[in-house]
């Protein structure tokens, strides 16, 4: 299984995030050898504390070292395969297993299998928690007869995998609501609320992400309808908002998918057009600008727009010149008369 066809959840990460599969592969990468190499640790500690008993030492001192070396791989190898990545529960349930059979007495060994289980919790889906719990449950079945007697057996099966159980599923339950918690207030932080469209700093973020991830030409237009105040003034500002919702529609009409469309301010958008030169950026601006100016009436009150239209054509100037230069397009098409668009040279 290749690691980009698992889709880990990440209680930690940011939903909204670009890559965001990729990252919250890496984290459960990080954490899978954080959780072996403090497993190696304990185990370590438990072999060096005083004990009446040393013959069990080899065999934890084994599974210690089996945890360390697990623990590293997964700390160095950044991109293990899939399989290695989604399992690597499954390999801690059984280490965790290997040290309930090899530890003697038997004491609370068996509730190491919390630090498995809650890593799947946090990262996995349902279907793997449940087969990794599955996997703890035959493990003890096979482990638990090794040193624990017929009365106890079952006794000690029920409170260890009850208690694994209900912190599996807490954990599991707290992932999923911190997780669409996140993605709602990430949602909520980058969009505009009466059009429903990017904001500013969410239109900044993703010029600045595609003037980092890629190369090549780009287009930014600045629109800011004209004369808005007068549509206000004229027929209430349940009409302004009505009319900045239809700009919004218009405009959307008029672009591609990968086309960003943001509401920047009060009465001004802003809209990226990535892979796109001077003389597309010009097309599209005039097609917006002609859309709304047909799509209103005098009536209820005709909006008309100004656009700047700036470009990059290599995708190597700076985002901030880059969006300066179509503000100042954008003010030469106002005093042009409004209702135009302007291109820098
Ligand atoms: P110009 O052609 O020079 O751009 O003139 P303008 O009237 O559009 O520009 P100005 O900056 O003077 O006024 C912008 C107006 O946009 C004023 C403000 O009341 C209105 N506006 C800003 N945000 C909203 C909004 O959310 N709803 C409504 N209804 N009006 C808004
Ligand atoms: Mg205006
Ligand atoms: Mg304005």
């Amino acid at each position: 299984m290749a690691l980009r066809d698992y889709t880990f959840t990440d209680p930690l990460g940011s939903p909204a995030a670009p890559g965001t599969a990729t990252l919250a592969a890496q984290r459960a990468r990080r954490t899978s050898a954080v959780l072996y190499v403090s497993a190696a640790l304990v185990l370590g500690l438990i072999l060096v504390l005083p004990d009446p008993d040393h013959s069990d030492h080899l065999p934890l001192g084994i599974v210690a070292l089996v945890s360390l070396a697990l623990g590293l791989a997964y700390a160095v190898w950044r991109r293990p395969p899939g399989a290695l990545l989604v399992g690597s529960s499954a390999f801690g349930v059984l280490i965790v297993a290997a040290s309930v059979a090899a530890a003697r007495p038997l004491a609370g060994t068996a509730f190491f299998a919390l630090w498995p289980m809650i890593g799947a919790a946090c990262f996995l889906q349902r279907r793997e928690v449940l087969a990794t719990f599955g996997l703890l449950a035959g493990a003890y079945a096979v482990v638990f007869p090794l040193w624990v007697d017929d009365t106890a057996r079952t006794l000690m099966a029920v409170s260890t995998l009850s208690a694994v159980a209900g912190m599996t599923c807490l954990v599991f339950v707290l992932k999923h609501r911190v997780v669409r918690l996140v993605a709602g207030l990430e949602r909520a932080a980058a969009t505009d609320p009466l059009t429903g469209m990017l904001n500013r700093g969410a239109f900044a973020d993703a010029v600045s992400r595609h003037h980092r991830e890629r190369t090549g030409p780009y287009a930014v237009l600045v629109l800011d309808l004209d004369e808005f105040k007068s549509i206000n003034d004229r027929f209430g500002h349940d009409a302004g908002d009505l009319a900045l919702r239809r700009f919004g529609a218009i405009a959307a009409a008029q672009i591609r998918p990968g086309d960003v469309l943001a509401r920047v301010g009060g009465e001004e958008f802003a809209l990226l057009l990535p892979g796109t030169d001077a003389h597309a950026a010009g097309e599209v601006a005039e097609r917006i600008r002609a859309a709304v100016e047909a799509g209103t009436t005098d009536l209820e009150g005709r909006v008309t727009v100004s656009v700047g239209v700036a470009h990059d054509a290599d995708g190597m100037r700076a985002t901030g010149e880059v969006l300066r230069d179509a503000d100042r397009a954008l003010y030469r098409a106002k005093a042009a008369g409004r209702n135009h668009v302007v291109a820098t040279a």
